[in-house]
């Protein structure tokens, strides 16, 4: 699948939530997980491979042959505490990480691919990856979370790749 790259305006959608899991459903869910490993990435949501719906792939172990994709349809945090500086990076934001804070431990629920409730604890890294594609499903991204001035260094560094690139 395609990813949609900052600064595409789609990246900026707020994702539906997903009524029911159909034929439909379930094969973007297997093409994401494909399209986050060959990326290779640890997370996915839906609107970055362009459908606007609250779905998202992740797996922050994987790695030396071991891909077991975590699948979070309609995710909600319904708890937050600590706080966590990490450098993140993103699928849709090309050549470029920085250090954002958030909370290091969460809950979130939601239902997994055979429409099963999910209550899932998350720390440290996992923590950070549900909340940074949760964003995603809400048209945040992590630039979004740091200072002004790194943001728009960061967009002038963008416009120069894209002059050479055209
Ligand atoms: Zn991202």
């Amino acid at each position: 699948m395609k990813i949609y790259t900052y600064p595409d305006p789609i990246l900026r959608s707020v994702s539906r939530p997903v009524e029911n899991i159909d034929e439909n459903i379930l094969k973007v869910i297997d093409s994401m997980a494909e399209t986050m490993y060959a990326a290779p990435g640890i997370g996915l949501a839906a609107i970055q491979v362009g459908a606007p719906i609250r779905l998202i792939v992740y797996d922050v172990l994987q790695g030396e042959g071991r891909y077991k994709p975590h699948v979070l349809i309609n995710p909600e945090i319904i708890l937050a505490e600590g706080s966590i500086v990490f450098s993140e990076a993103c699928l849709s934001v090309v050549d470029y990480s920085a250090d954002v804070e958030r909370s290091a431990r969460i809950k979130v629920k939601g239902i997994d691919r055979d429409g099963k409730p999910l209550d899932i604890e998350a720390e440290d890294l996992e923590a950070v990856c549900l909340q940074h594609e949760i964003d995603h499903l809400n048209g945040v991204l992590f630039i979004d979370h740091i200072s002004s001035l790194k943001r728009s260094i960061y967009k002038r560094k963008l416009k120069k790749m894209m002059g050479k690139e055209a």
